[in-house]
């Protein structure tokens, strides 16, 4: 595929044009403050590039998964205000995202200012199935920026979604080539062609099913594949172990298990853990145990035990295989790390991608969330992706519809 870069529209010259960018601000918020502004410090490179050049921007990001009408808890107000804080730049926010105050705040705008409009997810149009709906949507959108604009997608998050703020609008607008997406798929493609070897994968988090596809796709091209966080009971289910009340998705057992026998044949090693720390409930202050991966049911809770960890030897096996690896992915927190008491295997891990002498790339909102409440610094990382679904479809093989639809 090829693209038009950032570069390229910036030598086309910008000053006083609408330059409309979808950027990736969907971060995690407690109450309206921001927990962690990695996607935001990730998204100002190109909004500096093109506010330093004399544009107007204008800012499209989804915040959540709001129900097509505008609800406070998703407003893009906290995530302005910190993008307000960190940027050179002026930073506006609309009260709507193609209504009266959209184009008021537009009309206002100043060559290098930056305005963000109310999260496009306030609009049902925005995620529409149908074709129309979401293109009268895009046509609002591309009408903000006059007659002389040009869209840039900057948020690789969103690249796999088919959404109107992503896909439709760069069908109607010259359209370019953020450079937080150019880094993001240069990345992507280190882990699909001429990879290091070896090559190590590790997945957990909550969203099994989600996390199973990708796992399809990695058979035969992963050396090997440490399974933990929620997803692991499904693997320890397919192998006749029992998992008390921990995550678990019995329909997704018998593709497990043809996981496993593929794998076998391809080279693929799969591993999972062989001991667990169970609770007595989903609390951080929870009575908790570690047993082996094989005696679940055997803790002090019974059948009513939920695994919320890795155990130390599971995490330590981890870690061993981690720093004898070249390449490593990362989705998906061990346990649940929310809570101290569960955090032991996600932070094995990622103290072992800090000394491994490889490649290191993490994807996943939480799993990045993850390394930087844990205490460790994004530069000890290779790459920390802003993207976790979108990562993992690219890793899945799937058509990315945000990245074609930019291709030429
Ligand atoms: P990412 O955003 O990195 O892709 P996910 O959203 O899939 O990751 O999953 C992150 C969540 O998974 C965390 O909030 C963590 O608490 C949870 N999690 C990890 N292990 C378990 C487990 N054993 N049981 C329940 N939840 C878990
Ligand atoms: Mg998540």
């Amino acid at each position: 595929m090829t693209f038009h870069t950032l570069n390229e529209l910036i030598a086309e010259g910008v000053r006083g044009r609408y330059i409309l960018v979808r950027s990736d601000l969907n971060v995690p918020l407690d109450g309206s403050t921001v927990t962690d502004d990695g996607r935001i410090k990730a998204s100002l490179p190109v909004l500096t590039k093109l506010t330093d050049a004399g544009a107007r921007v204008l800012v499209t990001a989804h915040l959540g998964r709001p129900k097509g009408t505008p609800e406070e808890k998703y407003s893009l107000k906290p995530a302005a205000s910190r993008l307000a804080e960190l940027a050179e730049f002026k930073v506006s926010l609309a009260d709507d995202t193609v209504g009266s105050s959209a184009k008021e705040h537009a009309s206002a705008l100043q060559d290098g200012e930056v305005l963000v409009l109310e999260n496009v997810r306030f609009d049902s149009r925005e995620t529409s199935k149908d074709d129309a709906e979401r293109a009268a949507f895009a046509d609002e959108l591309v009408a903000l920026t006059g007659d002389n604009g040009a869209f840039v997608d900057d948020a690789f998050g969103a690249v796999h979604r088919k959404h109107a703020s992503v896909y439709d609008v760069a069908t109607r607008l010259p359209s370019f080539q953020g450079d937080l997406v150019h880094t993001e798929v240069e990345v992507l493609r280190k882990l699909t062609a001429d990879t290091q070897r070896p090559y190590v994968v590790v997945l957990g988090g909550s969203k099994v099913s989600d996390k199973l596809a990708v796992i399809d796709n990695l058979i035969g091209k992963a050396d090997t594949i440490l399974v933990g966080g929620g997803m692991l009971f499904t693997f320890l289910a397919a192998v006749g172990h029992k998992v008390a009340g921990s995550l678990l998705e019995e329909d997704q057992i018998p593709v497990v298990q043809d996981y496993l026998k593929r794998a076998a044949d391809a080279g693929t090693e799969f591993v999972v853990p062989t001991d667990i720390v169970v609770a007595s409930k989903f609390a951080a202050d929870a009575d908790h145990e570690t047993v082996p991966a094989d005696g679940i049911e055997g803790s002090s809770f019974g059948t009513q035990g939920i695994g919320l960890d890795i155990g130390p030897d599971s995490a330590a096996a981890f870690a061993d295989r981690i720093k004898g690896a070249r390449t490593v992915f990362w989705n998906g927190p061990m346990g649940v790390f929310e809570f101290e008491a569960f955090s032991g295997g996600t932070r094995a891990v990622a103290q072992a991608l800090t000394e491994a002498d490889a490649f290191t790339v993490v994807g996943g909102g939480d799993s990045a969330a993850a390394v930087r409440t844990l205490g460790f610094s994004d530069d000890q990382f290779g790459h920390i992706s802003t993207g976790g679904g979108a990562s993992l479809e690219y890793l899945e093989g799937k058509d990315l519809p945000g990245l074609t639809v930019l291709d030429r």
